[in-house]
């Protein structure tokens, strides 16, 4: 069996693999000659590389978001795709937005303003139990995260689109959902893939029914955010605007093109696309044992390309 690895730090990712498929043969994108391989195991690979390897028995997406590959015109139909599910993103994950939560609940952005000041003025304290948060998407990461925000003690609000039930989360679907989850909540986070029916999904409709003075964290994908409405809702000044403020991981365009006004913004944190990268040695792990799998032709969780995640 040959495996082709095409990623950043291709070689770590090579040697982690190897170790645990110790019957296959490793290449990273750096030695393909073109021979044919049995599987890929990429992050944003070029259309040229996927084009050079048409016949393979899978495809694993070394990430949670598929929407690069998915985008990919050199992509083969009716290969099967695998991505990584948590594979110790999900705590990682989990941290960044419980800062991004803490940021708002504890006034961290107040105090950052004040400071500038040399403003020294304590404000009431808000509660835990007194702010709601919400999360799109409860995914591998998604679920994580909400389980882990209602154990710290914040009441959770959660969307997906097929029902759920998850401990110490009250669990929406469907439009009518996101409508009284939206209505309900203090920070709003966005962990949905980018897919044709989770673009924009923050817009000037779905902000306008947030309570005011709500706060956003968006460490899913930059293309759920209508930009022009996410400043509109922000205002321009060091006031808050019906958006208190936001915290940002992803946009459409990455790097954030320097001239974008989110840069400069008082109210807006940015952060490079950070909120949660692979760890290798248990994502490794995850990639040989779905490659065992689809070797043995045993059951695994494909994506669904009609859905796009
Ligand atoms: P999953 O693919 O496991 O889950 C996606 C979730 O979104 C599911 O709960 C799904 O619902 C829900 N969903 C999809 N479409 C809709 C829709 N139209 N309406 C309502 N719910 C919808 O994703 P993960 O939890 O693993 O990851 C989430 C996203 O986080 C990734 O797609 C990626 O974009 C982002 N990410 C960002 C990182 C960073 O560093 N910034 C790192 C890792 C991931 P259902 O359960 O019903 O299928």
């Amino acid at each position: 069996m040959r495996v082709l690895v095409h990623i950043d730090e291709a070689e770590t990712w090579r040697e982690a693999l190897a170790q645990r498929l110790p019957d296959a043969e490793i290449v990273t994108s750096s030695d393909d000659s073109g021979t044919p391989v049995d599987y890929l195991a990429v992050w944003k690979p070029p259309e040229s590389l996927l084009e050079n390897h048409p016949h393979l028995k899978g495809i694993v997406n070394l990430g949670a978001g598929v929407d690069a590959l998915l985008n990919n015109p050199g992509l083969p139909r009716d290969v099967p795709i695998v991505k990584l599910r948590d594979a110790g993103m999900g705590p990682l994950m989990a941290d960044y937005v419980r800062y991004g939560v803490l940021h708002f609940q504890r006034d961290f952005d107040r105090y950052r303003i004040q400071q500038t000041d040399a403003q020294w003025r304590e404000r009431p304290l808000t509660d835990k139990a007194d702010w709601p948060v919400g999360i799109l998407g409860l995914g591998a990461i998604g679920a994580h995260v909400a389980c882990t925000l209602a154990d710290d003690g914040f009441p959770v609000h959660g969307w997906s689109r097929s029902p759920k039930a998850l401990d110490g989360v009250t669990c929406h679907h469907g439009d009518d959902g996101l409508a009284s989850l939206l209505g309900a909540v203090n920070t709003l986070v966005t962990l949905l893939p980018d897919t044709p029916s989770t673009r924009h999904i923050i817009n000037a409709d779905t902000l306008a029914q947030l309570p005011a003075g709500a706060s956003l964290v968006n460490p899913g994908r930059g293309t759920l955010v209508d930009e022009a409405a996410l400043l509109e809702a922000l205002g321009d000044g060091p006031e808050e605007g019906r958006l208190r403020g936001a915290l940002l991981d992803a946009f459409p365009e990455e790097p954030l093109p320097a001239n974008s006004p989110l840069w400069s913004h008082p109210r807006v944190l940015i952060t490079p696309h950070m909120a949660a990268p692979t760890p290798v040695r248990d994502a490794a792990d995850q990639v040989a044992e779905l490659i065992r799998a689809m070797e043995n032709g045993d059951p695994v969780e494909t994506i669904d390309p009609q859905a796009g995640y």
